[in-house]
């Protein structure tokens, strides 16, 4: 599955394609597809870091790696989702290597070829990417009329660790599940899991049957689901034969109508989720266990993702005795394992670290326009998709509640309505601009903390692009009123800001095979 990929675009070096996308996960598979669909005549490269697709599911592959949201929504529209609702890793790059295969997107991946800065030059009215190449080292430039950041949203080198009294004492092994080594054996070890999320969740029962005892150790609990890894209409519309591609746009519409109602509980009432959601564990664990310690988060439901425990196995790990949880702070580590506050310890062999991600802003690379320096901190994000002052460039960051996916589709038609009203009014480059009546708007971090608050976009706030308090300026995280309004901006808004060149400049350069 993580096969290493030959290129098969040829050496882009110094080479002007009209739309550039990085990154190969799932959101510029997604956006490619989508682009040749819509747009079959624009010159389109990918340029991917790693040495096949995929992104995430490349990266991660901890034993039990899964999706947490359903594969009729985190799928994508165009492809029909026919397995179970919740995928494995092997699953999910599977049908991602097909989604290639059927937009025939092989010939215009560049694989181990990593954007290392960025430059946007208003008198070419194009950018200049710096691409160095994994196999070479080398550092060569290609230039694009329009960027198209699919990179993610997490440093993919490295995960998190929280800087840990003692750690470097340790004599046993510490793993992060993001770097999971291929020959990582833990049959009989005595394992902690640090953390308390999906990830956390997915493993501790893929270990927990071969290590001695894996102990969940956590500061502070999740909010779980627990359920079957089915969904009953899917099931009875496979049942009847019916088309797989009706059955997948019906499921997307349930899966989407679900979780709408299930937010809309979350914020009229959030008690009665929270009880619900606890009942819901309660009723999975052994008589007299403390789900009130151990499964009863101090926030209210959804600030953070609800994690999906399918068939409830991670319950069913703690029922048999081969899992356990502590929930405690961390007062340092020693040579045999974890000195709690509350004084126990907890010794073991090994420690998993699934304590999240480091955020990447814009992928970490230098963006500069005509030379200067781009502070992303000090943009302002048009629904969260395109940045003031950063010309011919749309980043695509997902959702928080709804599968990531469903803004992939969004944005991706938004940039292909962009491309083409740049091809009908011959425009070279557009960037949002503050209009007067914007000149007083308060200015608010990327996301509201209080609605939607985990550690990796904390830690990095100060760094990202600042969110008005008008709709447009924000990335609403609301796909059902996203849905409304994305398709429908109008282009032609003073909100726009675009920039004309000569036509013979712009034949030579700007969307090239457009005009030829
Ligand atoms: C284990 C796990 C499970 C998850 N499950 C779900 C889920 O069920 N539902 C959901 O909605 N979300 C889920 N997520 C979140 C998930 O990361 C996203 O939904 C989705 O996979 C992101 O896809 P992406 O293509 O935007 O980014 P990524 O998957 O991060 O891919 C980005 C790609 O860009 C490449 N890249 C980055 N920088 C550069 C550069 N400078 N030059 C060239 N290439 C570059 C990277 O190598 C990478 O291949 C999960 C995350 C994890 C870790």
């Amino acid at each position: 599955m993580s096969a290493t990929h030959q290129s098969q675009a040829g050496n882009p070096a110094d080479e002007y394609y009209d739309v550039v996308i990085v990154g190969a996960g799932i959101s510029g598979i997604g956006s490619a597809t989508m682009l040749r669909q819509q747009h079959p005549h624009l010159r389109f490269l990918i340029l991917e870091a790693l040495e096949s697709y995929g992104g995430t599911w490349l990266i991660h592959k901890y034993p039990g790696t899964r999706s947490d949201s359903d594969l009729f929504t985190f799928g994508y529209h165009f492809k029909p989702w026919t397995g179970k609702p919740i995928a494995s890793r092997d699953q999910i790059l599977q049908y991602l290597g097909e989604a290639i295969e059927d937009a025939d997107l092989a010939p215009h991946i560049c694989y181990r070829q990593k954007v290392q800065a960025a430059n946007w030059s208003s008198d070419q009215q194009c950018w200049t990417l710096q691409v160095q190449d994994g196999d070479s080292q080398r550092v060569q430039s290609v230039q694009a009329g329009f960027l198209w950041m699919c990179q993610g949203y997490y440093q993919h080198a490295k995960g998190y660790t929280p800087d840990w009294p003692g750690l470097e004492h340790f004599k046993g092994t510490v793993i992060h599940p993001q770097q999971w080594p291929e020959d990582a054996d833990l049959a009989d070890q005595q394992v902690v899991v640090i953390g308390s999320g999906a990830t956390a969740a997915t493993l501790i029962p893929a270990l927990a049957d071969d290590c001695r005892h894996v102990t969940m150790l956590q500061r502070t609990p999740t909010y779980f689901a627990a359920g079957r890894n089915a969904d009953a209409l899917a099931e009875e519309l496979r049942k009847l034969e019916v088309d797989p591609d009706w059955i997948h746009q019906i499921m997307r519409k349930k899966a989407v109508h679900d979780r709408a109602v299930l937010l809309k509980h979350a914020s009229k009432a959030p008690d009665k989720l929270k009880q619900t959601l606890i009942d819901g564990v309660r009723a999975c664990l052994p008589e007299g266990f403390d789900a009130e310690r151990h499964f009863t988060p101090p926030y209210k439901p959804l600030q953070q993702r609800v994690a999906f425990v399918p068939e409830g196995d991670l319950f069913k790990a703690i029922s048999d005795g081969k899992a356990s949880v502590v929930t405690d702070q961390i007062e340092t580590f020693d040579e045999q394992g974890i000195v709690l506050r509350s004084g126990e310890r907890l010794d073991c062999d090994v420690v998993v670290t699934a304590t999240g991600f480091d955020m990447a802003v814009m992928g970490e690379i230098p963006f500069s326009v005509d030379g200067e320096p781009v502070d992303f901190a000090n943009t302002v994000g048009y629904r969260g998709i395109l940045f003031t002052g950063v010309p011919n460039m749309a980043w695509v960051y997902g959702y928080g509640f709804y599968s990531w996916t469903l803004r992939v589709e969004l944005i991706g038609n938004f940039v292909c309505r962009l491309l083409a009203h740049l091809q009908a009014t011959r425009a070279s480059s557009v960037a949002p601009a503050l209009r007067p009546e914007d000149a007083d708007m308060t200015l608010l971090p990327w996301v509201d903390t209080q609605t939607l608050n985990p550690g990796y976009l904390l830690r990095s706030l100060h760094r990202l692009p600042k969110r008005g308090d008008k709709p447009e300026w924000q990335h609403s995280q609301d796909y059902e009123y996203e849905k409304q309004v994305l398709p429908r901006v109008d282009f032609s808004d003073s909100i726009f800001s675009y920039h004309y060149i000569d036509s013979a400049r712009k034949a030579s350069k700007t969307m090239r095979s457009t005009t030829a």
